[in-house]
């Protein structure tokens, strides 16, 4: 059996008594990054044996986690932060486990783009995911179609780029917009900055935008 068990985005409170009982029980622990993973399982004192899994290695090693899995261990998925899967490794590993008819289960738990969606003001009764945009090729033609959905749009972008992406928003979808930037969600500093894209222009112009970014921007009307 594999589980997938989210972690906190930021807050260590959000990780559920679930997700600390699947860790308990696991026989290993599989994680983007052991060094990440082995510290948030020493603040809960739970002592696994941790598997690499991440971008570089997730084809090579997909193949010894289904092994362990078929023998009868119970192995729990877990990244960085948030839900595995979620612009982030997972999706070749349960694709494997399910090929191979290994139980897979899902905990529900922390991921950034549900409390930014939800916390926008936006309507979230249909929305979009797409995560990071892709750099170059292709983020024309996505910007493209973000400017013309027919419902919210939520995206991922890392914060030296948060001006970038609102200037393309400004010449796609024009200025008055709506959009939402959630920053720091569950963190000290968690900032949810609603507006119209030139208001978040100009807010966002004013000093360096730091910490991990949602964007939410609303349906052209
Ligand atoms: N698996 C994660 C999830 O379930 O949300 C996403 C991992 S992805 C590599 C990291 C990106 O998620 C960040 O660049 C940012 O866009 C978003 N993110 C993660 N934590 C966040 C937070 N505390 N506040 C705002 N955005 C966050």
């Amino acid at each position: 059996m594999l589980t997938v068990v989210p972690t906190p985005i930021g807050n260590l409170e959000d990780i559920t008594l679930r997700a600390l009982r699947v860790l308990r029980e696991a026989d290993f622990v599989v994680a983007e990054d052991t060094r990440v993973s082995g510290n948030l399982l020493k603040h809960f004192d739970i002592k696994k044996p941790l598997l690499s899994f991440h971008t570089a290695n997730e084809h090579k090693a997909v193949e010894g986690i289904v092994a362990r899995l078929q023998q009868g261990q119970k192995g729990a998925l877990v990244s960085d932060a948030g839900t595995p899967g979620i612009s982030d490794p997972g999706f070749l590993l349960i694709r494997a486990c399910v090929r191979e008819g290994i139980a897979v289960e899902c905990l529900p738990g922390p991921t950034a783009f549900v409390p930014a969606l939800v916390a926008s003001g936006l309507p979230c009764d249909t929305f979009t995911f797409w995560g990071f945009l892709p750099h170059k090729k292709g983020r024309q033609t996505q910007l493209a179609q973000i400017a013309a959905s027919e419902h919210t749009v939520v995206l991922y972008e890392s914060p030296h780029r948060l001006l970038k992406l609102l200037e393309e928003l400004k010449e796609h979808c024009g200025a008055e917009r709506p959009v939402c930037v959630a920053r720091e969600l569950t963190k000290l500093h968690e900032e949810i900055a609603r507006g119209t894209v030139a208001e978040l222009l100009a807010h966002f112009s004013e000093k360096a935008v730091k910490g991990e970014i949602v964007v939410v921007v609303g349906a052209a009307v």
